[in-house]
C-alpha cells in the first residue's frame, strides 16, 4: 500500500499514513470499511486527545494500525496476558498503559501494565492461566 507523509499538529513531526482501499464493486456501498487513514506513527505521544490526522480519539487510530495488516514505524511493545475474550494466554500489542490488542481475537482488553526503564512493557497482574 502506498505511504504517504503527512504533517501532524498533535506529535509535531511528519508522520506516515496510508489510505485503506475503497471497497471493490462486490461490497455493499453501505459498509464503512474502507478510504480510511491508518497513522503509522501512532505510539504513546498519542496520549488521549484527538487524533488530527482521522478527527477520533487516538486510541481509535491505534485500534485500526493494530488490527490492519501495516508494519508501524516503531515495532509493536508485546506483553504476554491471558485475553479476557478468548481466554488464551496470548500476546498483546500495547496501544498504551492500559490497553492492549490481542494478536490472536483482535479483542481490546483493558491491561495494568508498568513501563519499564528501556521503554518496554510487562503486564503488572491479569487473570493466571
Ligand atoms: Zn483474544
Amino acid at each position: 500500500m502506498n505511504k504517504h507523509m503527512t504533517y501532524c499538529s498533535h506529535c509535531q513531526k511528519d508522520v506516515q499514513f496510508v489510505v485503506t482501499p475503497s471497497p471493490g464493486h462486490h461490497a455493499h456501498a453501505n459498509l464503512p470499511d474502507g478510504s480510511q487513514v491508518v497513522c503509522l506513527d501512532f505510539g504513546t505521544a498519542c496520549d488521549g486527545n484527538l487524533c488530527p490526522l482521522s478527527g477520533l480519539p487516538a486510541i481509535v487510530m491505534g485500534i485500526r494500525l493494530a488490527r490492519s495488516e501495516e508494519e508501524r514505524v516503531e515495532p509493536w511493545s508485546v506483553v504476554h496476558a491471558v485475553c479476557e475474550e478468548c481466554s488464551f494466554p496470548t500476546e498483546f500489542k500495547v496501544l498504551n498503559a492500559e490497553t492492549g490488542l490481542c494478536t490472536v481475537c483482535g479483542s481490546v482488553n483493558r491491561l495494568a501494565l508498568l513501563k519499564l526503564d528501556d521503554g518496554s512493557y510487562i503486564a503488572a497482574s491479569g487473570k493466571t492461566p
